[in-house]
């Protein structure tokens, strides 16, 4: 349970350390066609103590008095406090040590690490509520879009009673183009986009995973804020709904981009599969909606503690 801490808000405090870093040398490595970094300055940027090579060097750690990353070679999965994140390139080993590709240093690993340092993020007061499917798209198992609106009506309440003004872009069963639904939240500024999803796979595929949708736009890149917001309410609703409860299908960043041109940091949250008889059962019930909406309710607010300058 000791890695399921404030991961956010302990690594702003970390961030006030490492404030100074900006003239800081990359010593930058050209694979194929991606930018890489060691993983040794990764762990002197960031004040890691500690970089341990273990399991036949399938699992590499880093460590902080507040922070533990690890990191498995052989896939994409890396792991902050017990977050788990997927790496949009595996890490690459060169000479005696490791490389990190710069794009997931940039997207991924230092809006995790540096929150305070995020752009575009910051005072907001609006959370738009985006119900997937609906109308003519019922989803996944055809059951998708009921279950999504549930969601939604449930979280405003409490959005509302924490003193957010909550936009829905759907509160019934309607059929809204994705477009209509950027619109929708591009018409409100200092907001974040929440859209609530169940997934669906093959009768086995099971768990739950956050995407990050926005777009890197030329000076309205909410990308970094977009990761901050889905480490927040996916470390919560993960450490809530309890990790042996529902399997950590991780934070993906890479270029999912449903909705294509929302300003806002944005995340898509893929609540369990209900194409598996086992885990829809227990992601419709009322109890496990429950934890999910107050945990996502929590996340927001971790979010906003995180990024406020
Ligand atoms: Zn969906």
């Amino acid at each position: 349970m000791k890695f399921f801490i404030l991961l956010l808000l302990l690594a702003g405090s970390l961030a006030t350390q490492i404030a100074a870093a900006d003239k800081f040398q990359w010593q930058v490595t050209e694979i194929g066609d991606h930018n890489y970094v060691p993983l040794d300055q990764v762990k002197t940027f960031y004040r890691f103590t500690q970089l341990q090579i273990q399991d036949e060097a399938k699992t590499l750690t880093l460590s902080s008095r507040s922070v533990e990353a690890i990191f498995r070679t052989e896939t994409r999965a890396a792991y902050f406090n017990g977050v788990k994140f997927v790496l949009t390139h595996p890490l690459v080993k060169k000479d005696d040590g490791y490389l990190v590709s710069q794009f997931d240093l940039s997207a991924l690993i230092d809006p995790i690490l540096r929150p305070k340092f995020i752009k575009n993020a910051g005072k907001f007061k609006t959370v738009i509520l985006d119900a997937g499917h609906g109308g003519k798209d019922q989803g996944s198992a055809g059951e998708e879009a009921k279950h999504t609106l549930k969601l939604a009506k449930k979280l405003k309440p409490l959005l509302e009673k924490k003193g957010y003004t909550v936009i829905m872009t759907r509160e019934e069963d309607i059929f809204v183009p994705l477009a209509d639904r950027v619109q929708m939240a591009n018409a409100h500024e200092n907001a974040v986009f929440i859209s609530l999803h169940f997934n669906s796979g093959n009768p086995n595929a099971q768990g739950f995973e956050t995407y990050v949708l926005s777009r890197r736009i030329p000076g309205k890149n909410t990308h970094a804020a977009s990761v901050a917001l889905a480490t927040a309410v996916h470390s919560r609703a993960i450490f809530s709904l309890g990790k042996g409860h529902i399997k950590d299908r991780g934070i993906r960043s890479a270029n999912f981009n449903v909705l294509n041109g929302c300003i806002h940091p944005a995340i898509l949250i893929e609540a369990g599969f209900l194409t598996n008889k086992e885990e829809a059962a227990m992601v419709t019930a009322d109890d496990f909606q429950k934890i999910l909406v107050e945990s996502i309710v929590n996340g927001i607010n971790v979010y906003r503690s995180a990024v406020t300058k």
